[in-house]
C-alpha cells in the first residue's frame, strides 16, 4: 500500500465507525474565501458522536465527512474581495455560515437560520485538514496574547457565553450547572466571567468534579443518587438558597429534572445538553413556580465576545487541555476523547507539518 502522503491530509468520518486519512488537494479560495494553514482543532463530542453514531437528531451522515470544527489557523492565501484580513494573520474560525438575509439573520440571531452551513455537521466538512478554505467574514483575528489552541476554544466557550446569555446571568448570580464536561466547565467560566458570585456543578465522575473545582467550580454536587429530592436539598444546602439560573448541560432526563427543582421560583432553566428526543419533565411544577425553560442551539454572535474574555485574562481555557495529538495520529485522539482515558477533557489535534 502507497504510503500517506502529507500535502494536506485530511480526517474524514467515511462511515459510522470508520475514520480514515486522506491526502486531498490544497483548495484554492474563492473571492470571498480565504485559504487557510489550519493549527489546532478541539475535538467536539459531537465530532465523536457522529463517528460513533452516524447522526444527532436530524441530522444523519450520507456521505464521507471531513469533521471537526473547533479551529484556528494562520491565512495562507486569500480571495480577491477580501479586505479585513492579510496573509499570515491569526485567525480563529466560527464553524457555522448562515444565509445572511432570511428575517433571522436579518435579525442577528443567524443560529436559527433555516439555511446555514456548519463545519462537520451532515453534509458538510470540517476543518480537520492541513489546509482549508473558508469564508473569510467567519474567521477573526486572535491577537499576539492568544494562542492557537486559545482560538480553537473560542467554539466551546462560544457555547458557554451563548447559554449564559440566554439565561441571563448576572452579577451576584447563583448558577447551578449540570454536567462538568467541556460544555459544563465553559458554561461555569462564563457565568463566573458574567459576575455570578457562586456556581455548582454538578457530574457522576467524582474525578470530573475535582477538576472543575480545580478551576474555579464553588461547590461540586457528585449525581450518586437516582432521587431528585435529595439533590435538590444538596443544591440549596451548597448555595445556602435556589440557585437564579441553572444551565443544564448533560443532556440527562435526571438533570433536567434537577434543574427544574432546584432553580429559583421564577428563574430560568437553559438547556444546553442533547439527551433523547423525548424526556419526561416536571412540567406542572415549572409552569406554577414560572420557571423558565430555554433552549439553545449552537450561538450566535460570540466570538468577539470569546477573543476578548481570553484576550483580556477573564476566562482562562487553557487547562480544559489535556491531550495533544498530531493529525497523523487522529485515530488515537479520536479514541482518547472516546473515552476519556487519562482524564481526557478537550484532545487538540495539531495540524501543521512540524
Ligand atoms: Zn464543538
Ligand atoms: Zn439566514
Amino acid at each position: 500500500m502507497a504510503a500517506l502522503g502529507d500535502e494536506n491530509i485530511t480526517v474524514i468520518l467515511q462511515e459510522k465507525l470508520k475514520i480514515i486519512l486522506e491526502d486531498k488537494p490544497i483548495p484554492k479560495p474563492g473571492n470571498n474565501e480565504v485559504q487557510i494553514e489550519m493549527h489546532s482543532v478541539g475535538i467536539c463530542g459531537s465530532d465523536v458522536h457522529y463517528w460513533q453514531k452516524g447522526s444527532i437528531g436530524e441530522f444523519i451522515l450520507k456521505s464521507p465527512m471531513q469533521l471537526g470544527h473547533e479551529s484556528s489557523g494562520v491565512i495562507s492565501e486569500i480571495g480577491a474581495n477580501v479586505k479585513h484580513l492579510k496573509i499570515g494573520d491569526r485567525v480563529a474560525l466560527e464553524p457555522t455560515v448562515p444565509c445572511g438575509s432570511c428575517s433571522f439573520c436579518r435579525i442577528g440571531r443567524y443560529n436559527l437560520c433555516p439555511d446555514v452551513e456548519c463545519h462537520s455537521t451532515p453534509p458538510c466538512d470540517g476543518s480537520l485538514a492541513r489546509y482549508i478554505v473558508y469564508r473569510a467574514d467567519y474567521c477573526y483575528k486572535i491577537p499576539d496574547n492568544m494562542s492557537f489552541e486559545e482560538g480553537a476554544l473560542c467554539e466551546p466557550l462560544s457555547v458557554g457565553i451563548y447559554a449564559c446569555r440566554r439565561g441571563n446571568v448576572a452579577l451576584g448570580h447563583k448558577v447551578l450547572v449540570t454536567g462538568a464536561g467541556p460544555i459544563g466547565l465553559v458554561s461555569m467560566l462564563t457565568a463566573k466571567a458574567m459576575g455570578a458570585s457562586e456556581v455548582c456543578i454538578t457530574d457522576i465522575s467524582a474525578e470530573r468534579l475535582e477538576f472543575a473545582k480545580k478551576i474555579g467550580a464553588d461547590h461540586t454536587l457528585l449525581i450518586d443518587t437516582k432521587d431528585v429530592d435529595v439533590l435538590s436539598k444538596k443544591v440549596q444546602t451548597a448555595f445556602g438558597a435556589k440557585p437564579d439560573v441553572t444551565i443544564e448541560c448533560s443532556g440527562a432526563q435526571s438533570s433536567v429534572e434537577l434543574g427544574i427543582y432546584s432553580t429559583v421560583n421564577g428563574g430560568c432553566i437553559v438547556l444546553v445538553g442533547m439527551g433523547p428526543d423525548k424526556v419526561t419533565i416536571p412540567l406542572l411544577y415549572a409552569a406554577c413556580h414560572e420557571i423558565d425553560i430555554k433552549g439553545t442551539f449552537r450561538y450566535s454572535n460570540t466570538w468577539p465576545t470569546a477573543i476578548r474574555m481570553i484576550s483580556s485574562g477573564s476566562v482562562n481555557v487553557k487547562p480544559l487541555v489535556t491531550h495533544r495529538f498530531p493529525i497523523e495520529d487522529a485515530l488515537v485522539a479520536f479514541e482518547t476523547a472516546r473515552s476519556g482515558a487519562g482524564g481526557a477533557i478537550k484532545v487538540i489535534i495539531d495540524c501543521f507539518k512540524n
